[in-house]
């Protein structure tokens, strides 16, 4: 059984996908800003709660002196904000611009230097980043400007990054969740967080060193850049 660590774990896809983690009999390390309002993760077996503010790095440190050297099979990074609200051609909120970079961009690759070596140590392991179609050069849709950059910029990091720790032995992957229903994706999404989470999991099962690096849609698709 392996050891999961998900970031943004209290709703939406990260609850799911934790969920079906430790269904599954991994045992699930679940990561969330606010742990004691934490509802729907408190409680369940297999599941450890912890405090966790991905663009804070002081809380990163001491996520990490929680954890130890504990090995670590699965990184998702999952936590993402579609802030701010004028992000257009016309208007632009830069502050929020910046939080989306800090929490969509820069928070993952914290979280892969900080449990590089629990990574390392699990012998295996995989780095997985729940990036967005937005974030694709090919998508012709000028919408969401901050929120796009942020997940075309972890695109690229994500991309180089694989090519480096291939030497630690570990397998590092993109992949869009699709339209889901979920806070961010609202009521009009197109597919239900079940069918999203399900994709993930499968997909990430197939991830492999051979071909790490890659970008992936939920269903087994390869994406487009
Ligand atoms: P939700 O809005 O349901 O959940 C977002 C999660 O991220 C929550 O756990 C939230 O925690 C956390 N989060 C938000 N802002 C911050 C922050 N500033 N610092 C730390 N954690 C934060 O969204 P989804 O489940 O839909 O999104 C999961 C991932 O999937 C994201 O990376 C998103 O970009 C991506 N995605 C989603 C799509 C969709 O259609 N839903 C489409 C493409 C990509 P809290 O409760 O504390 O706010």
């Amino acid at each position: 059984m392996a050891t999961v660590l998900i970031t943004g774990a209290n709703r939406g896809i990260g609850l799911e996908l934790t969920k079906r983690y430790a269904e599954g009999g991994d045992d699930v390390i679940a990561c969330c800003r606010e742990p004691q309002k934490a509802d729907d993760l408190n409680g369940l077996p297999k599941v450890e709660v912890c405090g966790l503010r991905v663009s804070d790095g002081g809380s990163v440190a001491a996520l990490k002196a929680e954890i130890g050297e504990r090995p670590i099979d699965l990184l998702i990074n999952n936590a993402g904000t579609p802030v701010p609200v004028k992000q257009t051609a016309l208007e632009m909120d830069y502050d929020g611009w910046a939080e989306a970079f800090a929490v969509n961009t820069m928070a993952p690759f914290r979280m892969l230097q900080t449990f590089r070596e629990n990574l390392k140590v699990a012998d295996g392991g995989k780095i997985i980043t729940i990036t967005s179609q937005m974030g694709a050069m090919d998508l012709n849709w000028p919408v969401m400007y901050a929120y796009s950059s942020s997940k075309a910029a972890v695109n690229k990091i994500m991309r180089m990054v694989s090519l480096e720790l291939a030497a630690d032995g570990t397998a590092v992957a993109l992949i869009h969740p699709g339209y889901v229903k979920t806070q961010m994706g609202g009521e009009g999404a197109e597919i239900e967080v079940e069918e999203s989470a399900a994709g993930i999991m499968s997909v990430i099962e197939g991830i492999s060193l051979e071909g790490t690096g890659c970008f992936m849609k939920w269903n087994g698709e390869v994406h487009p850049w």
